[in-house]
């Protein structure tokens, strides 16, 4: 699905030598390159702070333990995601209150949001599924007027500009990212970011990753211990300015493989609402729409063709979220999408010969169905 060993020889030179000089050094937690990438992706988001911390799912559940909400208070989120975005939630004792999503988009719908919002409704959590920014014209219009926070899961989509010029992850109140090797930011192991533009959740958020310290062995609230470490983030430096190159990459292979199939009747290629700026492509899902998705992926499967299923079961589904208040009625299109989605081979590395190879595969698949 990516080839990050393609990615590291072009880059290999300027990692190398910054993770020795930590080896040298000795600075391998806090050290002066955490400081350094943190400048860096302030100023290319455009954002006030960046909290770097361990892992993308740390950056949710610190995010939520900044608002200083009750357990019961219930957080809105999508019912088609990665599981980090709901976990945080129950594991905080909060309510997850699942809605369903847009069939254009794959990300939350407005409409359910407001059908779900109740007087302990305290935050949304937006997700920009597969690298596609959420409609959040609509999102923040309905947190102003219900008096919610919003914090953006911005996993997915580090990089992605929204219709008014800001990057996901900084127009919510709070954003957060994962650094996990295969997102469009990866590094060589678990990294993870906060962002926000308010100085006191800034300001919170800071003791939180440092075990509620704000002042040393002096610990105020309950916190956590979260710290992207000196060696990611030396990686991460080098690879933050390639960022815009590689999402890029990622917009052509995604035109490319979207091109080649114009003529196939059996799929519905991802749909780039306005800009194809907010769209960066962390994965590229198309829709099984004849009912053949699972074969599909076994003939993959026989041909060695790398994909994926993102996801295979809606959340309101899995055995840890269930809960008798949802009616599947209610999720009709996440339902219907966990049985046509698949995604291809989706990264900055990928050749035209690969996405032309790829798609005659997956298009010759559905000749032979149709003959
Ligand atoms: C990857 C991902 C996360 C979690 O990130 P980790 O760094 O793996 O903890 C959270 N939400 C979404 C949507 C993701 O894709």
């Amino acid at each position: 699905m990516v080839d990050l060993q393609t990615q590291y020889e072009f880059i290999k030179d300027q990692v190398d030598s910054s993770v020795l000089d930590i080896f040298k050094n000795g600075t391998f937690i806090n050290g002066p390159s955490v400081k350094d990438f943190q400048n860096q992706l302030e100023k290319y988001l455009n954002v006030n702070h960046v909290i770097p911390c361990a892992n993308g799912t740390d950056a949710l559940q610190i995010a939520l333990m900044s608002l200083d909400l009750q357990p019961g208070d219930e957080i809105i989120t999508s019912d088609f995601t990665f599981a980090a975005t709901v976990e945080v939630i129950a594991l905080l004792k909060l309510k997850p209150v699942l809605v369903d999503i847009d069939e254009d988009t794959f990300n939350i719908n407005c409409n359910e949001i407001s059908k779900a919002i109740t007087s302990k409704t305290k935050a949304i959590i937006p997700v920009h599924l597969f690298g596609q920014v959420a409609n959040m014209d609509q999102v923040m219009k309905i947190a102003e007027s219900n008096n919610l926070f919003v914090i953006e899961d911005n996993a997915q989509a580090i990089g992605a500009v929204y219709n008014t010029g800001k990057k996901t992850g900084t127009i919510g109140h709070l954003g957060t990212t994962s650094f996990f090797p295969s997102k469009n930011l990866g590094c060589y192991g678990d990294g993870g970011a906060i962002f926000t533009d308010n100085d006191e959740l800034a300001h919170t958020i800071r003791g939180i990753v440092n075990h509620g310290m704000y002042k040393r062995y002096h610990h105020d609230v309950v916190g956590v211990n979260s710290r992207l470490d000196s060696v990611q983030a030396a990686v991460l430096k080098a690879k933050l300015p390639l960022l815009d190159f590689y999402n890029e990459r990622r917009k052509e292979a995604a035109l490319l493989y979207s091109k080649q199939f114009i003529d196939n009747k059996n799929l519905l290629v991802p749909i780039v609402k306005e800009s194809c700026q907010s769209h960066v492509f962390h994965q590229y899902t198309l829709r099984v729409v004849n009912g053949k998705r699972d074969e599909l992926s076994k003939y993959l499967n026989d041909n060695n063709i790398p994909h994926g299923i993102y996801y295979p079961i809606p959340l309101h589904m899995q055995k840890a979220y269930a809960d008798k208040r949802y009616d599947k009625d209610d999720f009709k299109v996440s339902i219907m999408m966990s049985k046509q989605v698949i995604s291809l081979p989706m990264h900055s590395e990928l050749s035209n010969d690969q996405i032309n190879f790829i798609s005659e595969k997956v298009n010759g698949f559905f000749r032979a169905q149709d003959s």
